[in-house]
């Protein structure tokens, strides 16, 4: 046995387990992070395409300005200029009728800069923008929720669609805002998620600054973004990372505390385990599974997944200017111009060719996407594409290529398990991961927080 070379085990080298072991390395413990796939960066990741070799991320991750802890993560990592943060939310739309328009919040303190975005917004009728005024004492309660306060500013057994509607928004409005945005963060259709969590969003989004609902977008394939940056702090300060190699959880013989961790053959001596697998995979992680951690597994194999389904297309010139366009009513409702990012790499270079133009769509809350073949959905992606921007038929379509992540995220529908805290009753054993109860959805910044906070406890125990 390999004993107490590390100090903590990370399992998972996805945004909550590299954000783990890139807190404790900086805190001066040398982290073992185990990873069971070849590349790092689980559920954000990049890949190479099999018929050109370029990366290709598994489907596009937007940021936005209120991942404080995601930001505090890529700088501690060096990784901060990855990204490029807008300094307000600026968004072009294209609606179902091929109408663009352009929603741009100005530099005001929020909620006043969205008021004054939508009441500026030629996409809508002035009864639509009026309505957004009745969103105000719900984004109130929103952000006193968030800072503690007694009051709820939404049901658990109301849906997203159903908060709305309560709250006066008008179908033009949903369909435009909030829609786009609740499937965005969400994944899932308003008509089945969960009110809270997105009542949560948007007391993140719109309670700090007027940089909180403001988009960021990485500039490098997912895994060069963050993982590759978050392996090399680690290693730096004297942890490691292994992946191509799933662990395993050892307990003692009442599952009461944690012994080890099984790597293939080699048996790693611990005391301190970090689980950062997500909640798919949770169940299988031990020898033996603890008694006390029966009601959380039995929870995560009742966790339904929501699944992305993303379509690269490359086309032979560039067909927009904008960093990415929203479609709203679509069944692929962003656009996202990759050229344009700069994010296209292979083995360093340009994958796209000079000139030409590479276009990832992205289905959100994908259900019925998932059976489609991928001719049938390169060919969907092209037609609303051609819809939406007439300039888009003057380009020929070169190839096209679809990720599916059918348990991109889990379902946060009304009923759904509760989601469990970072502290188990196994001695020496935390949880990270997107999953765990942050109050966020399955997002980048659930994972990082998550991940910070089992570092924190790690260090504490
Ligand atoms: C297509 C797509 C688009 C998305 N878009 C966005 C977005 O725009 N914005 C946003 O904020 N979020 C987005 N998300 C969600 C975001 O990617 C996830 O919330 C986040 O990456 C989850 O990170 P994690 O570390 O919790 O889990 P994961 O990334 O799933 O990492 C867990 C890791 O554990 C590993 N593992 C499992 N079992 C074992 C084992 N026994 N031993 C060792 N390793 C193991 C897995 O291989 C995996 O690498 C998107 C997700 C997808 C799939």
């Amino acid at each position: 046995m390999d004993v107490n070379r590390f100090d903590v085990v990370v399992i998972g080298a996805g945004f909550a387990g590299l954000s783990a072991a890139a807190r404790l390395a900086s805190r001066g413990a040398r982290p073992l992070v185990v990873e069971a796939r070849s590349r790092l960066g689980g559920r954000a990741t990049a890949f190479a395409d099999r018929e050109t070799g370029a990366l290709v991320d598994n489907g596009q991750h937007v940021l936005l300005g209120c991942y404080r802890e995601t930001f505090a993560f890529l700088r501690e990592i060096g990784a901060a200029d990855n990204v490029r943060l807008d300094r307000q939310l600026a968004v072009t739309m294209i609606d179902r009728e091929g109408r663009k328009s352009r929603l741009s919040c100005p530099p005001l303190p929020p909620p006043l800069h969205l008021l004054a975005g939508v009441l500026e917004w030629s996409a809508l009728s002035w009864r639509d923008r009026l309505s957004i005024a009745a969103m105000a004492t719900p984004l109130k309660n929103a952000r006193r929720e968030l800072a503690g306060g007694p009051v709820k500013a939404a049901s658990a057994d109301e849906t997203v669609e159903q908060w709305l509607v309560r709250n006066g928004q008008t179908p033009r409005l949903r369909e435009m805002l909030w829609h786009p945005l609740a499937l965005a963060a969400l994944n899932q259709p308003a008509e089945r998620a969960a009110a809270p969590p997105f009542a949560r969003v948007l007391a993140e989004m719109f309670g700090g600054d007027a940089e909180g609902a403001a988009i960021a977008l990485p500039i490098a394939p997912l895994h060069a973004m963050y993982a590759e940056p978050a392996r090399a702090h680690i290693e730096r300060r004297g942890g490691e990372v292994r992946a191509g190699a799933a662990a395993t959880v050892v307990t003692d013989v009442d599952g009461g505390a944690v012994t080890a961790v099984r790597v293939g053959s080699d048996t790693i001596g611990t005391a301190r385990v970090v689980s950062a697998v997500p909640w798919f995979a949770f169940g299988d992680l031990f020898d033996r599974e603890p008694p006390s951690l029966r009601a959380t597994i039995d929870r995560t194999r009742r966790m339904a997944p929501s699944p992305i389904v993303s379509v690269n297309l490359w086309f032979d010139r560039p067909i927009f200017d904008e960093p990415f366009i929203g479609l709203p009513g679509r069944a692929m409702q962003w656009a996202f111009n990759k050229s344009a990012e700069g994010g296209d790499a292979h083995g360093g270079h340009e994958a796209a060719a000079p000139g030409e133009a590479h276009v990832s769509l992205v289905s959100s809350g994908a259900d019925a996407m998932l059976a489609r073949t991928n001719e049938d959905l390169i060919r969907a992606a092209h037609d609303e594409l051609l819809h939406a921007l007439p300039a888009s038929r003057a380009a020929r379509l070169l190839r096209g290529t679809v990720v599916r992540e059918p348990r991109a995220t889990f379902s946060l529908a009304p009923g759904q398990p509760p989601r469990p805290p970072a502290e188990t009753g196994v001695k020496g054993l935390v949880l990270a991961g997107d999953w765990i109860d942050t109050g966020l959805p399955a997002t980048i910044e659930s994972a990082v927080r998550s991940g910070h906070h089992a570092a924190e406890l790690s260090i504490a125990h």
